[in-house]
């Protein structure tokens, strides 16, 4: 049953609407994870970023035009949707979706590109630098900018140029000055070095734009205060559709913004269960997996504590996904200190769950789900059917398959 206060949970919620558990220390700090840059021209520059956050969302024009370009421009509020037919096939749990796939750009990470560009203008910034793995944040930050007359600046490997040719392409049509990285492995963690040092060098007139909660202080609660929307909404829509809240509700993690956007809308209901979704790869005893949560130590990843998967010389670890968009030897300190807490818990699905998903899916809903957000479901197909038909299940659809249907294709026999 529906109690007052699983209805009325605004008093926990500090003026801007995030949660106790999520909030940092003066130093940045999630209990004993995240904190802030040493490095002392960095620290001015977040402490400019972290001092202009913290005025504009005190600020009426702000939260407007963030609330008008959500509705009229993105779309949302995305709906909550009934998988009646995923249900059934499972057996049990009755499974709901957060469609954030339907957005513009078609996934969630439009939600903190929008507020870290439009923070970006209020500072008198004129370009947004970032990395990009995927290009997924890249493709999404570009549009933010293109949107509000910003130069656009995407620091991106030279394999990853290579392999995600339609997303490179997109942010070139939007405008974006892609850098190629052919350092080391030519991948993410050169792109972010590489976009660091030309940040360092243009400080007053650009602002860095991080893809995740990840990174020092003020980025993990900056980015989770744009994601919070998704759990706000989801949990109104959840209750005026069902009555209830939902017992669990689930999201893929790869630096962990989806799945906190949708825990914030239920972190001050104990009875809701908050369930990560890591990459298993090609499974845990491998060594070919990004279970951060499960398998790795507390550590240090680009000027943050967390959760982190380290190599045999203490460094972040090469890790693997079917789902570049997971592929993070680290994880968000939330989420290192919510399961420190035991307020959320961490699974995990490996690829072959992953693709069974991403076609049940499709062929049972005519969704086709990306396959970061898949995992979110394997896990809630897992689940479902040991759990009774009263009982539901949240899953963030944090983006759409499209950039994923060849290489599906190519992974599964039709
Ligand atoms: C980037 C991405 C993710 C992973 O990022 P989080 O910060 O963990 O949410 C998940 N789903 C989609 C569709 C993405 O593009």
């Amino acid at each position: 049953m529906t109690t007052a206060t699983q209805i009325d949970n605004a008093s926990t919620l500090n003026h801007y609407g995030l949660h106790q558990s999520i909030l940092p220390s003066n130093d940045g700090l999630y209990g004993e994870f995240g904190g802030k840059i040493a490095h002392p021209e960095l620290a001015r520059a977040m402490n400019e970023i972290e001092k202009g956050f913290r005025e504009v969302i005190k600020s009426t024009d702000f939260i407007n035009e963030m609330k008008r370009l959500r509705e009229t421009y993105v779309g949302r509020p995305s709906p909550i949707y009934h998988a009646k037919r995923l249900s059934e096939h499972c057996g049990g749990a009755q499974i709901y979706l957060k469609r954030e796939d339907l957005n513009h750009t078609g996934a969630h990470k439009i939600n903190h590109c929008l507020g870290e560009v439009l923070l970006a203008k209020k500072l008198g910034k004129t370009k947004v630098i970032a990395e990009t793995g995927a290009g997924q944040h890249g493709v999404a930050l570009a549009t933010a900018a293109a949107l509000m007359g910003v130069e656009c600046e995407i620091h991106m490997g030279v394999v990853d140029i290579a392999k995600e040719h339609p997303n490179v392409s997109r942010m070139k049509i939007l405008g974006a000055k892609i850098v190629p990285v052919s350092e080391g492995a030519g991948t993410l963690k050169e792109a972010v070095d590489s976009a660091f040092a030309t940040y360092l060098g243009e400080l007053d007139s650009s602002m860095f734009a991080i893809g995740s909660v990840v990174g020092p202080a003020p980025y993990p609660e900056m980015v989770s205060y744009f994601q919070s929307v998704v759990g706000h909404e989801a949990r109104e829509q959840f209750l005026a559709t069902t009555g209830k809240l939902p017992s669990k509700v689930v999201a893929c993690v790869g630096g962990g913004s989806n799945a906190i956007g949708l825990f914030s809308g239920f972190l001050a209901d104990d009875d809701v269960e908050k369930v990560g979704v890591e990459p298993a790869g090609k499974g845990l005893d491998t060594p070919d997996h990004a279970a951060t949560m499960t398998l790795g130590v507390k550590g240090e990843i680009h000027g943050f504590k967390c959760y982190v998967l380290l190599d045999d010389k203490g460094e972040p670890a090469p890790v693997h996904s079917i789902a570049s968009g997971l592929d993070y030897p680290g994880i968000g300190p939330q989420h290192s200190h919510l399961r420190d807490s035991n307020l959320a818990t961490y699974e995990s699905a490996t690829d072959s769950e992953c693709l069974e998903a991403f076609m049940a899916l499709s062929r049972l809903e005519g969704i086709i789900p990306a396959l970061e957000s898949a995992h979110a479901i394997a896990h809630a197909m897992k689940i479902a059917k040991d759990m009774s038909a009263e009982e539901t299940i949240l899953v963030n659809l944090s983006g759409r398959g499209d950039k994923d249907i060849d290489f599906v294709l190519d992974k599964v026999d039709l």
